[in-house]
């Protein structure tokens, strides 16, 4: 049986980069205090409604998250949530970091910066998500790629024939126009 069937197992979701499509301010230094994209809660929310999991990732913030501690991080991750459950419950599944620190020859140790797909693997085996059914938005052609070595779909943030859209709004409506709500899948 495929894990597509019936078996209960296996959850759609969807995973958003969060320097490059959930926050318009990356904040510099832990502690202060990031900013949303504009629409960010009301996408958030629409995507949970319809029953797909959230899943931040800090794929493409290493550099910053590489000069932070395990305490500033989770700091940083607490406040994230703060901002986004400011307005209701939009049930984030998980945040995965990496700071992807360089192994001796400079490049990442891990396999999880875009347009690698480490984290995407990561968050499907530990959360039971079904990658068919998931979708990744981030910015950049990267997005696009990683997204398809895990199996899933993207919409790709930002301007220019590359982009699908530079609002995160628009983003949910094109992941939910393709939802299916009988069989909880995405149409093909
Ligand atoms: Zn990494």
């Amino acid at each position: 049986m495929s894990k597509r069937d019936r078996s209960g197992t296996g959850r759609p979701a969807v995973f958003i980069d969060e320097d490059s499509a959930l926050l318009s301010t990356a904040p510099e230094h832990a502690g202060s205090r990031p900013l949303l994209r504009p629409h960010a809660q009301a996408a958030l929310f629409a995507l949970a409604a319809h029953g797909y999991s959230l899943v931040l990732l800090s794929s493409q913030a290493g550099a910053r998250l590489a000069r932070w501690s395990a305490r500033e991080l989770a700091q940083h991750q607490q406040q994230l949530l703060g901002l986004i459950e400011d307005e209701g419950e939009a049930g984030v599944t998980a945040v995965l970091s990496c700071p992807h620190l360089p192994g001796p020859t400079g490049k990442p140790r891990c396999d999880c910066q875009l347009p690698r797909a480490g984290l995407l693997f990561e968050a499907a085996r530990r959360h039971d998500l079904d990658l068919d059914r998931c979708w990744l938005i981030a910015s950049g052609k990267r997005a696009r790629r990683a997204a398809r070595t895990a199996g899933c779909r993207s919409v790709v943030l930002g301007v220019g024939r590359h982009a699908d859209t530079d609002d995160l709004l628009q983003a949910a409506k094109k992941i939910l126009r393709k939802h299916d709500p009988v069989q909880g899948m995405v149409s093909a």
